[in-house]
């Protein structure tokens, strides 16, 4: 699997002398105090994210998918340093960025930025573009006057805006627009990660794609990483090079994108793909079943977790075990690894996907 196992530079191994990646994510757990209660004991915290762990490499984009309440955007706002941290760390070429002091925030927003879903409140509403990309120029490199004209400019020509936009408010801009100028914004300080929070996810699908490309352009130019987080299985599938999956604050799958989309090992995956459209109508029925094999029951609550597997009640293959012991991540037939019992304790489904369980079943 390429997220891990990539060779690593003497810049990038840590002090301790363990080999890093260029951007990972270790162990990370988050919580949130649950509404208290007037009277009693305090309820139990919500566990949003729990023991998730992944590698991002240069020039290579990590793709974090899943339903809503997963804990993928959590993730994002954890390395962000939005939300406080539970347990785990994060570390940025060798450095360990787990809590930066305020002291080192400008230089630690250099290297990360990011690109959210709504560019309409994300953008300064009273800055014009001119603005809104010039400033971080500005405060980061001290830059002034035609040289920063010049720099705006050419960052507009690398999202794909004419010049017309420099003079324009965010009020003035489509959505698409807007979400071209936040890119340029992010990409003006030069930096080394952008996180991309669903940034596509509420455009129009040509736009959607648009925009999708002018990302893949920049990171081929400029060899930035994106850590791209979507519910959206098919857009991650464009854009990823590697993914992981989410599923009520577990990362349950992880591998290169190729691998886990030819040949899914969580059922809870095997699920999300049978649900993207497909335009051949015999696969379209395939998925349909497929779809169907599953349970259709609310997941369990964070703040009440089973002592099992999350999955366990809407899993069409749980076993006993399922509903007593959390499955560990262990090495999937496609190079990554997996959260789930069928790839340790099945006996019948070792190194096979749930689709092949439930033909061979029916
Ligand atoms: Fe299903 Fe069990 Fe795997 Fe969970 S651990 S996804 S319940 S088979």
């Amino acid at each position: 699997m390429t997220v891990d196992l990539s060779p690593v530079t003497e810049a990038q191994s840590s002090s301790q002398g363990q080999q890093t990646s260029f951007f990972e994510v270790r162990d990370l757990h988050v919580r949130f105090a649950s509404r208290g209660k007037l009277i009693g004991a305090a309820p139990p915290p919500v566990k949003a994210v729990n023991g998730v762990s992944f590698a991002i490499e240069p020039e290579r984009t990590f793709g974090l998918v899943g339903e809503s309440g997963s804990g993928k955007s959590t993730v994002a706002r954890a390395i962000l340093q939005l939300v406080d941290i539970h347990a785990g760390s994060i570390i940025l070429e060798g450095e360990d960025v787990t809590t930066v002091p305020r002291s080192d925030e400008l230089a630690f927003r250099k290297r990360v930025q990011a690109v959210l879903q709504d560019p309409f409140s994300s953008l300064n509403q009273v800055h014009q573009t001119r603005r809104i990309i010039g400033d971080p120029i500005t405060r980061h490199y001290g830059t002034s006057g035609e040289d920063l004209d010049t720099a705006v400019m050419q960052l507009l020509d690398d999202v794909g805006l004419a010049r017309e936009f420099l003079d324009r408010y965010p009020y003035e801009m489509s959505g698409g627009q807007r979400q071209r100028v936040s890119i340029a914004r992010a990409l003006a300080v030069e930096p080394r990660l952008i996180i991309a929070d669903e940034a596509t996810s509420a455009l129009d699908v040509s736009i959607q794609s648009q925009v999708i490309n002018v990302l893949k352009r920049i990171q081929d130019e400029s060899g930035v990483s994106f850590l791209f987080i979507a519910h959206d299985l098919e857009v991650v599938r464009h854009v990823s090079h590697d993914v992981g999956v989410m599923y009520l604050g577990y990362l349950v799958e992880k591998g290169d994108s190729e691998g886990i989309y030819a040949g899914p090992t969580h059922p809870y995956t095997e699920m999300l793909i049978a649900s993207i459209p497909m335009p051949d109508p015999v696969e379209q029925r395939k998925r349909r079943e497929l779809r169907q094999a599953f349970i259709n029951a609310e997941p369990p609550s964070p703040s009440n977790m089973p002592s099992g597997c999350p999955f366990a009640n809407r899993c069409p293959v749980a076993m006993d075990i399922c509903t007593q012991v959390m499955p560990e991540p262990a090495p999937a037939h496609h190079g990554g690894e997996v959260r789930c019992h069928l790839h340790t304790s099945g006996p019948e489904l070792a190194g096979e996907s749930v689709v092949s369980f439930i033909k061979s079943k029916a």
